[in-house]
Formats: structure tokens, sequence, C-alpha cells
């Protein structure tokens, strides 16, 4: 799901290079219907999904009466418990219909859209133990992660483990002071040193909130509680993770960046899949740096930990806030500082409130939508 995205389409390269092991049997992407149905054409996939009436028509006359298309949200849920895996690489909180629907109908997950996760964290943790239903990340840290736990003799909540470690990159704008980070444009915010990524998530690396969302993610996914995840900047972005032991080891996983590995390791579980995305060459001179993030010029970290410690709704309102405040930025609305200086408001206004239904989590997400909208028009 997203397949016309960025993780989309790394996941078609896999499945090129895999062409007897995997059969695509649906995609869908939001409105993008050439590409849909190039994608349909060269895979035969005979089940689409898009997100409105009219993509649908357009994509209709393309694909011709032979393949069914589905709409919308009810399109995703569909699509998403109709298959042995299903990969979820929609961008933001659109993507809760995949992730919602795939564990109740009891598939593997291979999990790219950590927004509908860390939303719903408490509403996931109900569906994720239906008989078969599986959780695997593709973001590379907590693909890494997944990997550093093999060496766990324990389960969830992991007694044995200290801390998990999740590496950033550090985005555009590492090392750059408060002052000097007033005014930065669109265009410095979207290059990022070394991960090409969908629009959303560049951003979101480039104010440290997709590190922020990372360590709810984390916690979702390990049942580790918060304050047993860290943060360590690695401008490399080759150690994707790391995860210390209560004897003192630290167990990491490293590739060269290349979303394809996590994939293909979500893909190819139990066993791995022989190819070499991200191989590293250890005669090169590789250098491997860390050091602590600047919170002070980038305080979303600390507003996700806030988040996670208030639990309920309030990852929800942090990242549906986020979400719209990023949409503001790439529109021109909002300064890159006043994505999240409006984060923050928004959860200055959070009054604590529990999650127990799909109903009040879509409640949340559109009342956090509208403070934020509200905040950026004055
Ligand atoms: P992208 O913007 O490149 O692609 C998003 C996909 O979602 C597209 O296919 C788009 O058509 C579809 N989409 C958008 N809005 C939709 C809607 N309302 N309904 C249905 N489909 C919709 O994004 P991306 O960079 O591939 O990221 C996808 C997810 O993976 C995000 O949650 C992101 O945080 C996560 N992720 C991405 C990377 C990466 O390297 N790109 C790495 C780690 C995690
Ligand atoms: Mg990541």
């Amino acid at each position: 799901m997203g397949a016309t995205g960025s993780i989309g389409s790394q996941t078609l390269e896999v499945f090129r290079r895999e062409p007897d092991a995997f059969e695509l049997v649906s995609i869908s992407g939001g409105t993008n219907v050439n590409e849909l149905s190039t994608i349909a054409k060269e895979f035969n996939v005979r089940h689409i999904g898009v997100s409105d009436d009219h993509s649908a028509s357009a994509l209709r006359e393309l694909v011709g009466p032979d393949v069914a298309i589905e709409v919308g949200a009810k399109g995703l849920e569909v699509l998403s418990s109709n298959a042995d895996i299903v990969v979820n690489a929609v961008v933001g909180f659109a993507g809760l219909p995949v992730t919602m629907s795939a564990l109740k109908a009891g598939k593997r997950l291979a999990l790219a859209n950590k927004e509908s996760l860390i939303a719903a964290a408490p509403l996931v943790e109900k569906v994720r133990s239906t008989p078969g239903a599986v959780i695997l990340p593709i973001d590379s840290e907590h693909c890494a992660i997944h990997q550093a736990l093999a060496s766990s003799t324990s389960s969830m909540p992991y007694p044995d483990v200290r801390k998990i470690i999740l590496t950033a990159s550090g985005g555009p704008f590492r090392g750059w002071s408060k002052d000097r980070l007033v005014g930065v444009s669109k265009a410095d915010a979207l290059a990022h040193p070394t991960w090409s990524m969908g629009p959303k998530i560049t951003i979101d690396s480039s104010t440290l909130m997709n590190k922020g969302l990372e360590v709810l993610e984390a916690s979702a996914l390990f049942g580790i509680e918060v304050d047993r995840v860290d943060v360590v900047v690695h401008p490399q972005s080759v150690v994707h993770s790391l995860v210390e032991y209560i004897d003192g080891s630290v167990i990491a996983q490293l590739s060269m960046p290349d979303m394809r590995l996590p994939i293909a390791y979500c893909l190819g579980l139990p066993g791995r899949l022989d190819h070499s995305w991200g191989k590293i060459d250890f005669t090169s001179g590789l250098e491997l740096t860390f050091e602590a993030p600047d919170r002070e010029a980038f305080p979303a970290l600390d507003l996700a930990y806030s988040a996670a410690r208030l639990g309920g709704a309030a990852p929800a309102w942090l990242s549906a806030a986020n979400e719209i405040s990023v949409e503001a930025f790439l529109q021109g609305m909002i300064s890159w500082q006043g994505i999240v200086e409006t984060v923050s408001a928004v959860m200055d206004k959070y009054v604590p409130t529990a999650l127990s239904s799909i109903e009040d989590l879509l409640e949340n997400d559109a009342n956090a939508r509208r403070l934020a909208s509200e905040i950026i028009a004055k």
C-alpha cells in the first residue's frame, strides 16, 4: 500500500529481483493513476486502490474492465486483508486502515508507516495478538533493533535490555544553532544528507520530529518504555541502531543507507534474501562518529518524549499536529521553526484522554488537526 511512493517503489525493486519468491496481488496509491497503471501492467496486478472516485474513473480508463478498483479508506481495508504480507508504505495517518486491517486479518505487516502505529498504539496492541498477525518494521532503525533483539533471551518488555539506542543522521541542519535555523528555506530542509525519501519524512528528519516519532514507534513496537529509549546522532547513517543489554554488551546492525535492505528483511523472514544492498566496504576508510542531539535547537525530540509519557491520545495529537504543520510549511504558510512551534502550541492544549476505540482516535486526530490549522491561520 502506497506503491507509488519512495518505500513503495523500493519494495517493487525488491520484487523485480525476486520474481519467483513473491506474487504482487494488489497495490494502492493516492491519485497517481498513471504510475499505478504502469505498475499493474508490469506485475499483472488485478486489484488496485486509489484515494478518491475521480482517480478511480481515470484508472478504469487505463486498466480496462478486468481489474478490480477500490476507493478510499474502505478500499485500503479490503486490500490489506487479502494478502499474506502487507507492506504499509502509505504516508501519514491515512495509513491507519492498512495497519489495523492487516493485523485484524492475521497478516504479516511490513510497516513503514510509523504514524499509524504511533497514533493508534493502544488499539494496535489489541489487534496484534490476532493469530498469525505480526508487525515487522521497515523503518531502518527499528529493523536494526528487531535484528539486535534476536540476541535477547527474554521477550517483551525485554528485562535483559538496558536501552534501545536509536541513531539519527541529524538531518541537513546538524550542528546549526537556534539562531542560524531562523528562516531556513524549503529547499534547505528537503536536502537530506544521507537518505532520499518522500517529502513529509524528509521535513520530519530536518526538525528531528522523525526521531521523536521513532522513539514512540520503538516503544510501541518492542513494549519498552520511552525512558529506556535513547537517541544518538550518527551522521554517516551506517549503524542503524543499537541495543544495550544489562551486561553492558551492545549489539548493532550496520549497512550503507539503502531502504531495500530493511524491506527485503521484512519480506524474507524467517530466512534472509541473498542480495548485497547497502554492502559496506570496510577497507575504504569508513569512519563512524556519534554525538549527542542538540535538544535546544531541535525541541521536537523532547516534545515526543513528553507525548509518550502522557500516553493516551497524546502521541496521536503530536503526530496529527505535525502532519498539518509540515504540510503548511511545504505550502509556504509557516516558517520551518513554525512547524515545531505549532505542534508545541497544540500539545499545550492537550487534555489527558484515553483511547479505547477507533472512533476516539478519529475524534482526537480531527481535534488536533483543527487546533493546528487554527494556530497556523492566526
Ligand atoms: P511518499 O510520500 O514517497 O509515498 C507515500 C505513498 O502514500 C504514495 O504512494 C502516496 O500515493 C500514498 N498516499 C498518500 N496519501 C494517501 C492517502 N490519503 N490515501 C492513500 N494513499 C496515500 O512517502 P515515503 O517516503 O515512501 O514514506 C511512506 C511511509 O514510510 C511514511 O510513514 C514514512 O515515515 C515511512 N518511512 C519512509 C522511509 C523512506 O526512506 N522513504 C524510511 C522510513 C520510514
Ligand atoms: Mg527511520
